[in-house]
Protein backbone atom coordinates (compact mmCIF):
# COMPACT_ATOMS: atom_id res chain seq x y z
CA UNK A 1 0.00 0.00 0.00
CA UNK A 2 1.41 3.51 -0.92
CA UNK A 3 1.25 6.63 2.33
CA UNK A 4 -1.94 7.99 0.72
CA UNK A 5 -3.55 4.08 1.18
CA UNK A 6 -2.18 3.58 4.62
CA UNK A 7 -3.53 7.22 5.53
CA UNK A 8 -6.88 6.85 4.49
CA UNK A 9 -7.14 3.28 6.46
CA UNK A 10 -5.46 4.04 9.07
CA UNK A 11 -7.41 7.34 9.37
CA UNK A 12 -10.72 5.44 9.49
CA UNK A 13 -9.31 2.53 12.06
CA UNK A 14 -8.57 5.66 14.43
CA UNK A 15 -11.56 7.68 14.05
CA UNK A 16 -13.64 4.99 14.96
CA UNK A 17 -11.80 4.80 17.77
CA UNK A 18 -11.55 8.58 18.61
CA UNK A 19 -7.87 8.27 18.68
CA UNK A 20 -5.96 10.69 17.26
CA UNK A 21 -3.57 10.59 14.70
CA UNK A 22 0.07 11.84 14.20
CA UNK A 23 1.97 10.75 11.43
CA UNK A 24 5.88 10.69 12.29
CA UNK A 25 7.51 12.70 9.06
CA UNK A 26 11.18 11.81 10.90
CA UNK A 27 14.10 11.40 8.05
CA UNK A 28 10.77 11.50 5.32
CA UNK A 29 11.61 13.69 2.05
CA UNK A 30 9.35 16.63 1.49
CA UNK A 31 7.56 14.75 -0.89
CA UNK A 32 6.45 12.07 1.18
CA UNK A 33 5.07 14.38 3.87
CA UNK A 34 3.07 15.58 0.91
CA UNK A 35 1.44 12.78 -0.34
CA UNK A 36 -0.11 12.01 2.94
CA UNK A 37 -0.84 15.68 3.07
CA UNK A 38 -2.67 15.74 0.05
CA UNK A 39 -4.24 12.10 1.40
CA UNK A 40 -6.07 14.69 4.32
CA UNK A 41 -3.14 14.47 6.70
CA UNK A 42 -2.75 17.55 8.71
CA UNK A 43 -0.49 16.49 12.00
CA UNK A 44 3.17 15.39 12.08
CA UNK A 45 5.58 14.58 13.79
CA UNK A 46 8.87 15.02 13.76
CA UNK A 47 12.21 14.52 16.87
CA UNK A 48 14.94 16.45 15.96
CA UNK A 49 14.33 20.44 15.69
CA UNK A 50 16.74 21.42 13.22
CA UNK A 51 14.88 18.90 10.94
CA UNK A 52 11.43 20.28 12.48
CA UNK A 53 12.63 24.04 11.45
CA UNK A 54 13.47 22.94 7.87
CA UNK A 55 10.16 20.95 7.02
CA UNK A 56 8.06 23.85 9.10
CA UNK A 57 9.36 26.46 6.36
CA UNK A 58 9.17 24.13 3.43
CA UNK A 59 5.72 23.03 3.71
CA UNK A 60 2.09 24.07 3.58
CA UNK A 61 1.50 26.82 6.58
CA UNK A 62 -1.79 24.55 7.85
CA UNK A 63 0.25 21.33 9.09
CA UNK A 64 0.20 21.26 12.36
CA UNK A 65 3.56 20.35 13.65
CA UNK A 66 4.42 17.87 17.20
CA UNK A 67 7.24 17.52 18.46
CA UNK A 68 8.44 13.92 19.75
CA UNK A 69 11.85 13.77 20.67
CA UNK A 70 13.99 15.05 23.76
CA UNK A 71 14.28 18.63 23.66
CA UNK A 72 17.10 21.05 24.99
CA UNK A 73 16.63 24.01 26.57
CA UNK A 74 18.58 26.08 24.55
CA UNK A 75 16.88 25.04 21.36
CA UNK A 76 13.11 25.95 22.10
CA UNK A 77 13.65 29.35 20.28
CA UNK A 78 13.98 27.69 17.53
CA UNK A 79 10.59 26.16 17.46
CA UNK A 80 8.51 28.36 20.38
CA UNK A 81 6.71 30.37 17.29
CA UNK A 82 5.05 27.95 15.37
CA UNK A 83 5.16 24.53 17.34
CA UNK A 84 1.97 22.96 18.38
CA UNK A 85 2.22 20.35 21.15
CA UNK A 86 5.57 19.64 22.68
CA UNK A 87 5.32 16.01 23.89
CA UNK A 88 8.48 15.30 25.27
CA UNK A 89 8.82 17.93 28.50
CA UNK A 90 10.90 16.04 31.31
CA UNK A 91 11.93 18.45 33.43
CA UNK A 92 10.55 21.82 35.27
CA UNK A 93 13.76 23.75 33.94
CA UNK A 94 12.76 22.76 30.50
CA UNK A 95 9.31 23.85 30.86
CA UNK A 96 10.49 27.39 32.27
CA UNK A 97 11.78 27.76 28.95
CA UNK A 98 9.12 27.32 26.77
CA UNK A 99 6.96 29.39 28.86
CA UNK A 100 9.51 32.11 28.20
CA UNK A 101 9.70 31.71 25.17
CA UNK A 102 5.59 31.18 24.96
CA UNK A 103 5.10 34.65 26.15
CA UNK A 104 7.72 36.34 23.89
CA UNK A 105 5.61 35.29 20.59
CA UNK A 106 2.60 35.76 22.89
CA UNK A 107 1.26 32.21 22.44
CA UNK A 108 -0.10 29.14 25.06
CA UNK A 109 2.05 26.28 23.93
CA UNK A 110 0.67 22.89 24.45
CA UNK A 111 2.68 20.47 26.16
CA UNK A 112 2.82 16.68 27.23
CA UNK A 113 5.05 15.54 30.46
CA UNK A 114 6.91 12.78 29.08
CA UNK A 115 7.17 9.73 31.26
CA UNK A 116 9.53 6.97 31.69
CA UNK A 117 7.66 3.92 31.75
CA UNK A 118 10.07 1.82 29.50
CA UNK A 119 12.71 -0.84 31.66
CA UNK A 120 15.37 0.65 29.21
CA UNK A 121 17.08 3.11 31.01
CA UNK A 122 18.00 5.11 27.75
CA UNK A 123 14.59 6.88 27.25
CA UNK A 124 14.20 9.89 28.29
CA UNK A 125 11.38 10.63 30.97
CA UNK A 126 10.05 11.48 34.33
CA UNK A 127 9.23 9.20 36.57
CA UNK A 128 6.47 9.07 38.99
CA UNK A 129 8.23 11.06 42.05
CA UNK A 130 10.02 13.50 39.53
CA UNK A 131 6.28 14.30 37.63
CA UNK A 132 4.88 15.08 41.13
CA UNK A 133 7.22 17.16 42.16
CA UNK A 134 6.97 19.28 39.23
CA UNK A 135 3.12 19.36 39.42
CA UNK A 136 3.76 20.56 43.46
CA UNK A 137 6.58 23.03 42.77
CA UNK A 138 5.83 26.88 43.44
CA UNK A 139 7.06 28.00 40.19
CA UNK A 140 4.80 25.56 38.15
CA UNK A 141 1.28 27.41 38.75
CA UNK A 142 3.52 30.40 37.58
CA UNK A 143 3.63 29.64 34.33
CA UNK A 144 1.18 31.53 32.13
CA UNK A 145 2.76 30.77 28.81
CA UNK A 146 2.41 26.94 28.78
CA UNK A 147 -0.22 24.38 28.99
CA UNK A 148 -0.24 20.95 30.37
CA UNK A 149 -2.42 19.06 27.98
CA UNK A 150 -1.19 15.06 29.70
CA UNK A 151 1.22 12.70 29.32
CA UNK A 152 3.45 11.11 27.33
CA UNK A 153 5.43 8.01 27.11
CA UNK A 154 7.58 5.22 25.18
CA UNK A 155 6.95 1.43 26.08
CA UNK A 156 9.89 -1.06 26.32
CA UNK A 157 11.17 -1.91 22.77
CA UNK A 158 10.25 -5.67 23.55
CA UNK A 159 8.27 -8.60 21.53
CA UNK A 160 6.78 -9.52 24.90
CA UNK A 161 3.42 -7.77 24.26
CA UNK A 162 2.61 -8.57 28.24
CA UNK A 163 5.33 -6.28 29.07
CA UNK A 164 3.88 -3.16 26.80
CA UNK A 165 0.77 -4.08 28.03
CA UNK A 166 1.57 -3.43 31.21
CA UNK A 167 3.43 -0.33 30.77
CA UNK A 168 0.38 1.29 29.58
CA UNK A 169 -2.03 0.10 31.74
CA UNK A 170 0.66 2.20 34.45
CA UNK A 171 0.78 5.08 32.50
CA UNK A 172 -3.32 5.32 32.19
CA UNK A 173 -3.50 4.69 35.90
CA UNK A 174 -1.14 7.88 36.41
CA UNK A 175 -2.41 9.87 33.83
CA UNK A 176 -6.26 9.27 35.68
CA UNK A 177 -4.73 9.80 38.98
CA UNK A 178 -2.78 13.21 37.83
CA UNK A 179 -5.98 14.22 36.26
CA UNK A 180 -8.20 13.67 39.24
CA UNK A 181 -5.08 15.00 41.70
CA UNK A 182 -3.96 17.96 39.61
CA UNK A 183 -6.61 18.79 36.83
CA UNK A 184 -9.53 17.98 38.18
CA UNK A 185 -10.86 21.78 36.81
CA UNK A 186 -9.19 22.03 33.68
CA UNK A 187 -11.02 20.09 30.89
CA UNK A 188 -7.76 21.06 28.74
CA UNK A 189 -5.85 17.48 30.32
CA UNK A 190 -7.36 15.49 27.89
CA UNK A 191 -4.32 13.97 26.12
CA UNK A 192 -2.33 10.49 26.50
CA UNK A 193 -0.19 10.06 23.99
CA UNK A 194 1.17 6.12 23.59
CA UNK A 195 1.73 3.66 21.08
CA UNK A 196 3.77 3.81 17.96
CA UNK A 197 3.76 0.96 14.81
CA UNK A 198 4.49 -1.92 17.30
CA UNK A 199 2.31 -1.24 19.68
CA UNK A 200 -0.57 1.28 19.28
CA UNK A 201 -3.48 -1.43 18.89
CA UNK A 202 -2.06 -2.46 22.89
CA UNK A 203 -1.95 1.01 24.08
CA UNK A 204 -5.05 1.98 22.44
CA UNK A 205 -7.07 -0.99 23.99
CA UNK A 206 -5.27 0.77 27.43
CA UNK A 207 -6.33 3.85 26.96
CA UNK A 208 -4.51 6.34 24.62
CA UNK A 209 -6.14 8.90 22.83
CA UNK A 210 -2.88 9.90 20.21
CA UNK A 211 -0.74 7.59 18.68
CA UNK A 212 2.12 8.61 17.01
CA UNK A 213 3.13 6.25 13.92
CA UNK A 214 6.12 6.63 11.15
CA UNK A 215 6.51 3.04 9.62
CA UNK A 216 3.31 1.78 9.58
CA UNK A 217 2.37 5.01 7.41
CA UNK A 218 5.87 5.32 5.47
CA UNK A 219 7.18 2.19 5.43
CA UNK A 220 10.61 0.93 7.15
CA UNK A 221 13.01 3.72 7.78
C1 LIG B 1 10.16 7.46 15.73
C2 LIG B 1 9.17 7.67 16.80
C3 LIG B 1 7.85 7.20 16.68
C4 LIG B 1 7.34 6.42 15.49
O1 LIG B 1 7.95 5.19 15.38
P1 LIG B 1 7.41 4.05 14.36
O2 LIG B 1 7.89 2.79 14.93
O3 LIG B 1 8.01 4.38 13.03
O4 LIG B 1 5.93 4.17 14.33
C5 LIG B 1 6.97 7.47 17.72
N1 LIG B 1 7.35 8.15 18.81
C6 LIG B 1 8.60 8.62 18.96
C7 LIG B 1 8.95 9.35 20.22
C8 LIG B 1 9.54 8.38 17.97
O5 LIG B 1 10.80 8.85 18.15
Amino acid sequence: MGIADQINAIQEELSRLGVKLIAVSKTRSVEEILEAYHAGQRVFGENIVQELVAKHDELPKDIEWHLIGHLQSNKVKYIASFINMIHSVDSLKLLKEIDKHGKKHERIIDCLLQIHIASEDTKFGLDHIELIELLRSEEFPRLQHVRIRGLMGIATNTDNQRVVKEEFCELKSLFDGIKASFFKDTPYFDTLSMGMSADYKIAIEQGSTMVRLGSTIFGNR
